[in-house]
């Protein structure tokens, strides 16, 4: 694992700000484990409150729409989610490409528009089990990851995260095999070389995404190439996503 791992929760659509108790118990936590980066992407409406309420953590929107502003009624900017205090914003998970459509160019988009507004971005990509059971999963993520990333993207090794997220392990239960993750990963690891170059292809953090919970996370964190987790349903609670950011803190210590 990189030098100092990667934990952000998502906590799609959950929380109102009884939710906050939860983000000041990961944010003061997480004071005592700074081995690791941790992160949490509450709803929009949540954003600044829990931008004043932490100190440490980071935190960021789950999405943002490509133009600073108009009449897009429902639709938030990514200068508008920046100017709440979201320091980066999720893109392209697979539940946007899912529930709203979202294509490549769309997310690309998305993502340029949040590196104008100047947050960092975490560009989702993942592939379905049909495509899995195809043999098809590596060109498949590799393709749509390089039609998803924005092209003034300045310093992937610091503006970028990539996180991998099998659909069909989102919210199952269910996970690929650690060999399934490492290979994965080394096939995202040679597309970022490949795009950027030895130097920042190899600093770009690749999180794995997919069913993350205390029990497993020492397990999926240890495998090849893998920078991090993007969490969902364990990063809901500030005791189950403590449980994982201690699993990281363990193997940065390894
Ligand atoms: C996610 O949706 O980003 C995710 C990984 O969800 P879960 O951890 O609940 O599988």
């Amino acid at each position: 694992m990189a030098e100092r791992p990667y934990i952000v929760g998502n906590w799609k659509m959950n929380g109102t700000r009884a939710m906050l108790a939860q983000a000041r118990a990961i944010d003061r936590a997480s004071q005592n484990l700074m081995k690791v980066e941790v992160a949490i992407a509450p709803p929009y409406t949540l954003i600044h409150a829990t931008h004043r309420e932490v100190e440490q953590i980071g935190v960021g929107a789950q999405d943002c729409h490509p133009d600073p502003e108009g009449a897009h009624t429902g639709d938030i900017s990514a200068t508008m989610a920046a100017d709440a205090g979201a320091k980066f914003a999720i893109l392209g998970h697979s539940e946007r490409r899912q529930d709203h459509g979202e294509s490549n160019a769309l997310v690309a988009a998305k993502a340029s528009a949040a590196l104008e507004a100047g947050m960092r971005i975490i560009l989702c990509c993942g592939e379905s089990e049909e495509t899995r059971d195809a043999g098809k999963a590596e060109s498949f993520v590799t393709r749509q990851l390089k039609a998803s990333l924005p092209e003034n993207l300045e310093s992937p090794e610091e503006s970028l995260t990539v996180a991998y997220e099998p659909i069909w392990a989102i919210g199952t239960g269910r996970t690929p095999t650690v060999e399934d993750i490492g290979a994965m990963h080394s096939a995202i690891r040679a597309l970022l070389v490949e795009l950027y170059g030895e130097e920042q292809g190899q600093l770009v953090r690749i999180l794995y995404g997919g069913s993350v919970k205390p029990e497993n996370a020492r397990e999926l964190l240890d495998a090849d190439e893998v920078g991090g987790a993007l969490v969902g349903g364990a990063s809901l609670t500030a005791e189950s996503f403590l449980g994982i950011v201690m699993a990281a803190a363990d193997t940065a210590d390894a």
